[in-house]
């Protein structure tokens, strides 16, 4: 197979904190001998666990690279035991253009694991990840939000697995991350997703979902923070207290959680993120584009829960996510 293309000019295996470049060959019209210069950030003291952080997997998801950033610039190598592998930007050409899939290839990076050392630009940045940086880990958190075209109430996130003792390892993670809310979350697609790889390797994953609507807010930039800062105690890394808070605990059972329209059109919002669901209660309202005087489609919920998940432009078309209800857990 390919060697993958991609260099790091940061040292893993040194002490201190190393700012740099993970660095991929690219060449294209206004770069004839380019590269994609994806930023890392490494901080090392000694043996001991690794973390791995990344924002920014998708590009109009902001809360992971603001707190990621922060974390870069401030956490002191003499409080670490062990290393910290930052990628702010984990989809960087995406992150640029402030879109979620890259403009370069319209890879979506959570779509395309374990990727191909001579694949596409985004296929080797996956394959990367797959084949250098998730290896090293013992621990992977990554960001996700919304982005423009949903939005969340703030929670952290573990998967069913097969092996339990893993997916135990996996919960108690995520509770140490202590977001209002943690979800045992059921992928309506996980094929070729990080977190697939990821646990695949056996290691620990928490992903979350933060907010959305392409941008973020004081409070979920401050859970963000309080995660990471939360996860690395946890995992050994970082010495002190976790700042924990209450989180309450949530179920999707199965695709029933999930509400998708089958219209397009105007959409009216009938509860908001956060509030209690009945089954059978009207989530939203779809309105014609074109006409007055047609009673509106009514986008109904399978179950009963709290609306954990939101279609956030104005206007919906067939097959979008409407609503995700997901159940507090008993
Ligand atoms: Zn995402």
């Amino acid at each position: 197979m390919a060697k993958n293309p991609i260099t790091s000019t940061v040292p893993f295996d040194e002490d201190g904190v190393h700012h740099g470049f993970l660095r991929l060959p690219y060449s294209h019209d206004l770069s004839a001998w380019g590269s994609l210069m994806v930023p890392i950030c490494v901080i090392r003291n000694g043996d001991g666990p690794t973390a791995l952080l990344t924002g920014a997997n998708h590009g109009d998801e902001y809360e992971g690279p603001v707190a990621l950033q922060h974390t870069a610039l401030t956490l002191a190598p003499q409080t670490v035991s062990g290393r910290v592998i930052i990628v702010p930007y984990f989809n960087y050409p995406a992150f640029r253009s402030a879109t979620r899939t890259s403009p370069i290839d319209k890879a979506n990076m959570n779509r395309i694991f374990p990727g191909k050392p001579d694949g596409t630009v985004s296929e080797k940045i996956a394959h990367y990840f797959h084949e250098v940086l998730v290896p090293m880990a013992d621990v992977v958190l990554d960001f996700h939000s919304g982005g423009r075209t949903l939005d969340f109430i703030p929670f952290a996130a573990a998967h069913v697995l097969d092996d339990k003792a893993q997916q135990a390892r996996c919960e108690a993670a995520m509770e140490a991350f202590a977001a209002p809310y943690s979800t045992l979350l059921l992928e309506i697609d996980n094929v070729g997703m990080f977190d697939s790889d990821v646990e695949a390797q056996g290691k620990v994953f928490v992903s979350t979902e933060l907010g959305g609507g392409g941008t973020a807010t004081a409070r979920s930039i401050g859970i963000a923070k309080r995660g990471i800062h939360n996860l690395l105690v946890h995992s050994g890394i970082v010495a002190g207290e976790p700042e924990a808070g209450p989180s309450t605990r949530l179920d999707m059972p199965d695709m029933d959680c999930f509400v998708f329209s089958e219209n397009e059109g105007l959409i009216e919002p009938m509860i908001d993120l956060g509030e209690p669901v009945e089954a059978g209660a009207t989530v939203a309202r779809i309105w014609p584009m074109d006409r007055t005087g047609l009673a509106p489609v009514v986008c109904l919920a399978k179950t009963d829960g709290i609306l954990a998940g939101r279609h956030f432009p104005g206007l919906v078309t067939g097959g979008d996510c409407v609503a995700m209800i997901a159940k507090i857990a008993e």
